[in-house]
């Protein structure tokens, strides 16, 4: 989809939804995507991009960093917190209590502030990162009480091969429940889901940008018959 079309079936979501175009943002995931096809979104005039690795992200973004919001949508390794912090706007993968209390000290080390969402596990998924929908609550608390972290919403990647809607509905119960009104879910399959049940940011790659070249294939030689 051109990214018009993109930005049309997100307010036609919306409004399918009873709800405001404007309240529904979109994060282009840029991660992966040949520079030509992006370039091509930030001449459209998108801002926010999603990338799920910091040093690839700040080896494509340093030279537009002053005019774009960058999100991380990636796990995040307590090691690479510091650059991860010094890099992007929000990172909507904190969820565990270890990054949590690294994450603080290098915001005030750095005096930066980053915007911070939860990612929740919504599928109880081992090999996913996120939060159990069972500690969310206690998780949630430990971060604005005892690392008086500001935290700006949650963020859910629901199982790949069951219904979304009852990920993205849990997800929407836990916020509700602790007083957060931003929901970072729904990808190119299922953000019209994701926007009927409350999603306020939707992560877009594929739809927008095409396929993900595969790095496996990419630079490997062509083998004909
Ligand atoms: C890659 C990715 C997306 C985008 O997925 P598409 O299917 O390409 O839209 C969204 N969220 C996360 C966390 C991702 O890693």
């Amino acid at each position: 989809m051109t990214y018009a079309t993109v930005r049309e079936a997100i307010a036609e979501a919306a409004r399918a939804a009873n709800r405001l175009p404007a309240d529904v943002d979109l994060t282009a995931v840029s991660k992966q995507q040949p520079w030509d096809r992006v370039a091509r979104v930030l001449a459209a005039g998108h801002r926010r991009f999603g990338e799920n690795r910091v040093e690839e992200a700040a080896r494509r973004w340093s030279e537009h960093r002053p005019i774009v919001e960058l999100r991380l949508i990636g796990r995040l390794q307590s090691n690479k917190v510091a650059a991860a912090v010094a890099l992007f706007d929000v990172i909507e993968t904190v969820d565990r209590p270890r990054l949590v209390e690294v994450l603080a000290r290098e915001m005030d080390r750095q005096g930066r502030m980053v915007r911070l969402y939860i990612q929740i596990n919504t599928g109880e998924e081992p090999q996913k990162g996120g939060v159990p929908p069972k500690e969310a609550d206690a998780f949630i608390a430990n971060c604005r009480r005892r690392q008086a972290l500001a935290i700006e919403g949650l963020m859910c990647l629901p199982p790949a091969h069951e219904p979304p809607a009852a990920h993205f509905a849990l997800l929407a119960k836990i916020a509700a429940r602790n007083g957060l009104e931003r929901l970072s879910m729904g990808m190119s399959g299922d953000f019209r889901t994701a926007i009927r049940f409350g999603a306020t940011s939707v992560r877009i790659g594929a739809a927008l940008f095409g396929e993900r070249p595969d790095p496996e294939l990419a630079g490997a030689p062509v083998i004909r018959p």
